[in-house]
């Protein structure tokens, strides 16, 4: 999983590993070392690296490491991070840049000032590693009173395209409930705040009708997938190692979606909207639409729930039934999560 464009730098890592006298072969996708797992006198390269450098296993013992834990060890130039070959948040800001330029004036309804970073560290209940799988930035826009709402961002890759992306306001800078005001007055004020700094803040010429997200974060074919509404339910699952795409709202479904599940080999999807009236009748749409080309289930979840809000319990089922339909299929796609 990774940014989109799984980017080739069997040539950095080879160069480096020579440069310490450590044997570097190319192998298919691959740069095979000798295993750097001490407890393993290896004698022959059994450690292959994938070509992006994020992900390193030994054939012989199973260890697994990074290019960057590897390099870390040998007093090696990293590939990620400060000092690294790769710096993904200029890499990403330059792809926004580009992105926000080939929009027309009349695409524009956003302009979010660019402040990125890479995001570290957890978020609500995902781990750091899912959210450094899907490249997640720190962000953060103006109130109208000039200070700043942080936000956290998923950029959208899909096809080797960033065709947007969403910010969400950190619960932190949220409004909370003072002592004093009640329930009716605290609502109206989140309202209002909502009305100033939305939710979710896109960037400008989002092409949200485009994207299921996180479309590039699977290399492999799908052959399931539960179908959200949102990112953050999205995450959720993928972190709990259940497959699992985002239409980015209800009113965003479209043909073109439908195009790229067959695109990524889907054959069966469980439509998980949310449990409200809204999510309920956009189900029963788009189901009626995935119907002819593809086996479609449904999940239908408790009063006011999303995916985001299960229990360990009904996680541990659903997975279980995720798993049982993608075992008719002769990939593992535990791995893609
Ligand atoms: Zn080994």
């Amino acid at each position: 999983m990774g940014r989109g464009q799984v980017q080739d730098n069997s040539e950095f890592m080879i160069r480096q590993f020579t440069s310490v006298g450590q044997p570097a072969v190319p192998k298919g996708d691959d740069v095979m070392i000798l295993c750097p797992n001490p407890q393993h006198d290896d004698s022959n390269p059994s450690f292959g690296i994938d070509k992006s450098g994020k992900m390193g296993y030994c054939f012989a013992c199973g260890w697994k490491q990074s290019y960057d834990q590897v390099a870390e060890k040998l007093g090696l130039q990293k590939l990620f991070g400060e000092g690294g070959k790769i710096d993904e948040v200029k890499a990403l800001q330059s792809a926004i840049a580009a992105f926000e330029a080939s929009q027309t004036s009349k695409d524009k309804k956003l302009i979010v000032p660019r402040m990125l970073k890479k995001w570290q560290g957890g978020f609500k209940k995902f781990s750091p590693e899912i959210l450094h799988a899907l490249d997640t930035q720190a962000w953060a826009d103006y109130r109208k009173d000039g200070t700043l709402v942080r936000r956290i961002f998923w950029p959208f890759w899909q096809k080797n395209q960033l065709l947007g992306g969403t910010g969400r306001i950190i619960p932190e800078d949220e409004p909370k409930r003072r002592k004093t005001e009640s329930p009716e007055t605290f609502k109206r004020r989140l309202k209002d705040f909502y009305r100033d700094n939305p939710k979710y803040r896109n960037l400008s010429g989002n092409k949200a009708k485009r994207v299921l997200f996180p479309y590039d974060s699977y290399e492999d074919l799908l052959p399931v997938v539960l179908l959200v509404e949102g990112p953050t339910s999205c995450i959720r699952m993928l972190d709990v190692g259940i497959p699992a795409m985002a239409i980015l709202g209800i009113r965003n479904w479209s043909s073109t979606k439908k195009t790229l599940l067959l695109g990524k080999g889907c054959k069966k999807v469980v439509v998980a909207f949310d449990g409200d009236p809204a999510g309920r009748s956009a189900r029963d749409d788009i189901v009626a639409d995935l119907d002819e080309l593809f086996d479609v289930h449904v999940l239908d979840l408790p009063d006011g729930q999303d995916p985001y809000d299960l229990s360990d319990k009904w996680i541990k089922w659903l997975r279980k039934k995720v798993y049982r339909m993608g075992a008719e299929f002769p990939f593992d796609y535990r791995d893609a999560a």
